[in-house]
């Protein structure tokens, strides 16, 4: 995370001390860097600087306003996948005629509600699910702009729960069977085939993956335009990686390379879906040690985030670089990190060599994506706050929940 700096031992993300945000909001907090996500966005439009292309944020990876409205100054586009993540765009103030909608099993609310607000493109994944929205756009003015995302059986060498291109996940229409629906929509004057779509999965390090399914999705391209079926954009989703630990995360600029030489001199519009690679390094989990507790086999440092605040570790077991706050003297021992929710897999961290003592604060990395956005109230606990960074200034853009929060939709029995 390259905001983070040490001052006088102090980790600091831009020019505030992460104990000065611990005061003010209390802990667990998630804290995001303005300049980096800047920065991340940015590198992606120079890498695409002299090419027709959007980035659409995929707004599942961190759907906070603040950043949603950050992006959508810069000038981005949103790929959604509910209602949900379609009203924050626009609470936002994002552009809807810039808003994909991906998916397995949108609604039929979801379609109408989309449809009514002139998004720029339904990325559709099933026969049902098109047979649904040609029904839906019946009787508009305006048809549906649809693309078929394709699975196109490409291996992306990731953790198989992050895997979405390959023959067996649910995602996409098997791109051998794409042109004979490609060509049904066509013939519908309720769609309007505008593009395709593929996302094969996430945290990719190497962009091979994805250019081999791009060049399989150029080819059926080109198909389609020899069954008169010409589309506006294509869309080759999110996917690129970052570094965690010390992992070669490429550029923005190395990953699109590959992926820009198979557009060159193509005339349709190129969109890019990324999320992790925009949001995942800007955001840091911050957490106080409630309780060290010296164990026969294992060390446990228990602190006041749990796998409910940052699921990551319990469900792909990833790892997050974890840091003290301040520098201390203490003797450096190796901790399980965990947190205080009743599950044996409510862990952050496996034997993280640390000089700590109850009351530290510490600094959990990389957690700027499918953090916040997978957080949850298991053990009734309230949601962290989060904070937003930008030079000298902390601006709260998430209120800590409340105890009342927890079961204000709830009533008792009768
Ligand atoms: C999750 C998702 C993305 C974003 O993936 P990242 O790995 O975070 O870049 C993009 N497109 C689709 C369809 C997705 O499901």
């Amino acid at each position: 995370m390259n905001s983070l700096s040490r001052i006088d031992g102090v980790l600091h993300i831009e020019q505030v001390a992460l104990p000065e945000i611990a005061r003010t909001f209390g802990t667990p907090c998630y804290v995001y860097s303005r300049a980096t996500l800047t920065a991340a966005l940015q590198a992606y439009k120079e890498a695409l600087a002299n090419n027709n292309a959007l980035v659409c944020y995929a707004v599942k990876a961190n759907s906070n306003l603040a950043i949603l409205s950050l992006f959508s100054r810069l000038g981005a586009g949103f790929d959604i996948v509910s209602r949900g993540e379609l009203a924050r765009v626009l609470a936002a103030g994002g552009d809807p005629g810039k808003v994909v909608f991906s998916g397995v099993g949108k609604s039929a609310a979801e379609l109408r509600e989309a449809l009514s607000l002139g998004i720029l493109c339904f990325n559709v994944e099933s026969e049902a699910e098109l047979d649904r929205l040609e029904q839906i756009a019946g009787g508009r003015r305006k048809p549906a702009p649809i693309a078929l995302r394709v699975n196109p059986d490409v291996d992306p060498r990731t953790h198989p729960y992050i895997s979405t291109g390959l023959r067996s996940n649910k995602f996409g229409i098997p791109i051998d069977r794409a042109r004979a629906i490609y060509r049904r929509a066509a013939a519908s004057p309720q769609l309007a085939v505008r593009g395709i779509a593929c996302h094969i999965g996430s945290q990719l390090l190497d962009p091979e993956p994805a250019a081999e399914a791009a060049a399989k999705v150029l080819a059926l391209v080109d198909e389609l335009a020899s069954d008169g079926i010409e589309l506006s954009h294509i869309d080759l989703g999110g996917g690129m990686g970052i570094r965690y630990l010390d992992e070669q995360a490429p550029s923005a600029s190395a990953y699109l390379a590959p992926l820009l030489a198979a557009m060159a001199g193509r005339r349709e519009r190129l969109l890019l879906e990324p999320g992790r690679s925009l949001v995942g390094n800007a955001g840091l989990l911050l957490t106080r040690v409630e309780y060290l507790k010296p164990g026969v086999e294992k060390n446990f440092a228990i602190v006041d985030a749990a796998m409910n605040d940052l699921m990551r570790p319990a469900l792909y077991d990833a790892y997050h670089d974890i840091l003290p706050v301040e520098a201390a003297a203490h003797a450096a021992l190796p901790y399980e990190i965990v947190g205080p929710v009743c599950e044996s897999g409510d862990f952050l961290g496996h034997a993280r060599t640390l000089a700590i003592a109850g009351g530290d604060l510490l600094a959990i990395l990389s957690a700027g994506a499918y953090g916040m956005t997978m957080s949850s109230n298991y053990n009734s606990r309230p949601r962290a706050a989060e904070v937003l960074v930008d030079g000298t200034a902390m601006h709260l853009v998430r209120r800590r929940e409340s105890i009342a929060d927890l079961y204000a939709a709830e009533s008792s029995v009768p």
